[in-house]
């Protein structure tokens, strides 16, 4: 509500007294309900506030509970969304753990040359030496054979 130019202050006084007075018998509730209800209006989100002023509670009490009850099923829809995000990270959980763990890096590559340095490394699947698993002729002989 805005002060007319020409409106002295008393007579605007006098006008916000009346229409809250107005607005308090048509709304047919406590003066404090109505201040109460708007506070809460006034925090609530747009889509509260909606829901709200729609819903026309006849109490403050009634309004707090519309509030809540908005509350609660907008938490459990954040609860839907977490719970079916943690099924999604599986990937992650596939993700090699070794890159989070800093250290891992070096002893990999000590190893790695001291193995090639002091003894030749040798296969995994015929134990011998000059070539990888990778590239072993005698597993390679084996899959093409089964
Ligand atoms: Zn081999």
């Amino acid at each position: 509500m805005n002060k007319a130019s020409d409106e002295s202050f008393f007579q605007f006084g006098e006008r916000l007294q009346k229409t809250l007075h107005l607005w308090i018998e048509s709304s047919g509730r406590s003066l404090d309900e109505c201040i109460l209800q708007e506070q809460l209006v006034e925090i609530a989100s747009p889509e509260l506030k909606v829901k709200i002023i729609d819903r026309n509670p006849a109490s403050f009490k009634e309004a707090v509970q519309i509030a809540e009850a908005h509350a609660d099923s907008r938490r459990y829809l954040r609860e839907e969304k977490a719970s079916s995000t943690k099924n999604g990270p599986s990937v992650s959980a596939m993700a090699p753990p070794a890159t989070s763990n800093p250290d891992s890096d070096s002893p990999t590559k000590a190893t790695e040359t001291s193995v090639t340095g002091a003894q030749p490394r040798l296969c995994y699947y015929c134990h011998e030496p000059g070539h990888l698993v990778k590239a072993c002729p005698k597993k390679k002989q084996a899959n093409t054979g089964s």
